[in-house]
This record gives structure tokens, C-alpha cells and sequence, in this order.
């Protein structure tokens, strides 16, 4: 009943419980992936989404396994995320496994100058690397918490621009940032960045409180801001993308126990939901809990919808 009337509202979208539909894509299982592999990060984001900093640091062993579950099951692309992924302590030997396996390795970062320490053992592995700065110079490094923190990551991206490797940028838009995006965009322009995501704020972990405290940037600014990128970078080489992170599971996240969760999702206390254990349940039983809402089918929908381009 609910798979009919989510068809109904979605022509493009797949009426089986135990599978994934987009458009003329099939999907068994999730097709890109945030792995978290620590809750450590030298910055201090006032609206930082990881629920549980503190979480335990699993042995590179479990990552091995779900990973290779993972590519069995047909995901594509996995998002390194934490905390910082460069603090966990075998960045290198995962990204190395999952390059092998075949995966699209993207690094999500807000630490320049870790990346420049590992950068030459892990830049072979690298499709990617997506860097978050969320406001110009020393007002970013203000928010972050981290003096030097702008212009560690921009000596960084200047060496992966050089190795070309091919770098984004995220700013996750609040009410106290709106006036720098223009000049944020202008930057990642000048420095060849071919991807720049404006996000929404979450509400896992720091994010419902900095919510609650400073609220949300008005969506007439975010979309007239929106307007304005587009009409000017859309013949240029930087693309533009905003995810507002409103819809269910729009993320996808396994952590190292191998637990499965989606986020966002509109329950406190976490915001996430665990749709089940990448290491101990089946595939089927992961997508038909996942199914059980439907607006996480079509929540992930939108999101993947841009990526694939339905
Ligand atoms: S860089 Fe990411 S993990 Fe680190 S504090 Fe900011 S949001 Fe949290």
C-alpha cells in the first residue's frame, strides 16, 4: 500500500521493498555511503552533526569486512567522514583496500593541515576531497575554533589542485553566514574548486542546539543566494549544488561496529535512524526497514536524484 501510493507521487520510483529504483537506475542496495570511522576532529563546529564524538574507535579490520560487504552489495562511491577521517589511524591501508575494491574514495575534511601531512601516502587513493569552510579567513577559523585553520586548508587544495585530484567545497549555511557565500563561491572559483555545496544545517548532534539558539538562514535568502551562484557560475567550471537536509536519509551512514543509520530523521533524540548492522543482518532486512517510512525512500530519492541526474 505505501510503495503504491509513494509510485504514485514518484513515477520514477521502484515499487519492490527489498530494492532501491531511481529513474532507470536499480539499485540492491544504498549507492553511496558515509563511512564514519571516528568521532575525533581538532575543530570545534558549533552546529557539528556527529552525535557522539567520543564514539569507539574500531580496529581497521571491521572496515575491511564492511566495505567488502558493502562493494558485494553494489554501493559505489563512499564518503569518508567522521569526526575528521584523517584522525582515524589507518586512513591510509582503508583507502588504499577501498581503491582496490573499486570504490569512488571521497574525503570529507575541514582540517588542512593533517591533509598536508598525510597527503603523500594517501593522494594515489584520493578521487576526491571535499573540504568544509564555512566562512572567509579568520571568521572562518573563529567558527571552527582553530587559528591558521583558513590557510592550512588552502595550502592544502593548492597541492591536490596541482596533483589533480578534484576538489569541492562545502559551507553549511546559518544564520550567521549568509553574507559571506557569495565570497566563499568567488573563492572556490579562483582556486579551480569544481564543486560547491551549500548544506543546511542538521540537527544530529550540535546542530539542534545551534538551531535553537541562532535559528535557521531564511529560505528566501538561501534560494535568492541560490539564484545569484547559479546565474553567475552556471557557464563556468564550478558547479553548485544545495542539499538542505530537511528530507529523511539523505545520508547514509555505517559506523565500525557496522551499525546502519540514516540521517536525517525528524525523531529526537538523535535525529538518526538505525535501520539495522552491516555485519550481522541481511540486505534484505536493511532495505525493507529502511522502506517501513516512506519518506526515507523518497527523501534519499531527491538527494540521489541530483547526483544521477533522474
Ligand atoms: S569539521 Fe566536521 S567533525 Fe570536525 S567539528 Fe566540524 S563538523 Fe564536526
Amino acid at each position: 500500500m505505501e510503495y503504491r501510493l509513494l509510485c504514485k507521487q514518484f513515477p520514477d520510483l521502484g515499487c519492490s521493498h527489498r530494492t532501491l529504483n531511481f529513474g532507470d537506475k536499480h539499485f540492491d542496495f544504498f549507492p553511496r555511503i558515509g563511512l564514519k570511522l571516528t568521532g575525533v576532529c581538532r575543530l570545534k563546529c558549533p552546529f557539528c552533526c556527529e552525535p557522539n564524538r567520543r564514539q569507539t574507535v574500531y580496529d581497521i579490520s571491521n572496515f575491511l569486512e564492511i566495505t567488502e560487504t558493502l562493494r558485494k552489495l553494489g554501493t559505489e562511491l563512499l564518503c569518508f567522514t567522521g569526526g575528521d577521517p584523517l584522525s582515524y589511524p589507518n586512513i591510509e591501508k582503508l583507502l588504499m583496500h577501498t581503491k582496490k575494491l573499486g570504490f569512488y574514495n571521497l574525503l570529507l575534511t575541514g582540517d588542512g593541515a593533517l591533509l598536508k601531512e598525510k597527503l603523500n601516502k594517501i593522494i594515489p587513493y584520493l578521487d576526491a576531497v571535499r573540504f568544509s569552510i564555512h566562512d572567509m579567513k579568520m571568521e572562518h577559523d573563529k567558527i571552527v575554533k582553530r587559528p591558521g585553520a583558513f590557510s592550512e586548508m588552502n595550502e592544502a587544495l593548492d597541492i591536490l589542485i596541482k596533483t589533480n585530484v578534484d576538489c569541492f567545497v562545502t559551507t553549511v549555511v546559518t544564520s550567521l553566514n549568509t553574507n559571506s557565500i557569495l565570497d566563499i563561491a568567488k573563492w572556490c572559483f579562483n582556486k579551480k574548486v569544481k564543486k560547491y555545496f551549500l548544506f543546511g544545517l542538521m540537527r544530529s548532534g550540535k546542530g539542534g542546539d545551534f538551531i535553537n539558539k541562532f535559528g535557521e538562514a531564511p529560505d528566501e535568502d538561501i534560494y535568492e543566494l541560490l539564484a545569484k551562484l547559479k546565474q553567475k557560475y552556471s557557464h563556468q567550471q564550478l558547479e553548485i549544488i544545495h542539499y538542505d537536509y530537511k528530507r529523511n536519509a539523505e545520508c547514509i551512514l555505517v559506523y565500525g561496529d557496522g551499525q546502519i543509520v540514516i540521517d536525517p530523521y525528524p525523531n529526537p533524540p538523535s535525529f538518526q535512524l538505525e535501520i539495522g548492522n552491516i555485519l550481522s543482518d541481511t540486505r534484505e532486512n536493511i532495505i525493507e526497514r529502511f522502506n517501513k517510512d516512506p519518506e526515507n525512500l523518497s527523501g534519499h530519492y531527491e538527494h540521489l536524484k541530483r547526483y544521477y541526474k533522474v
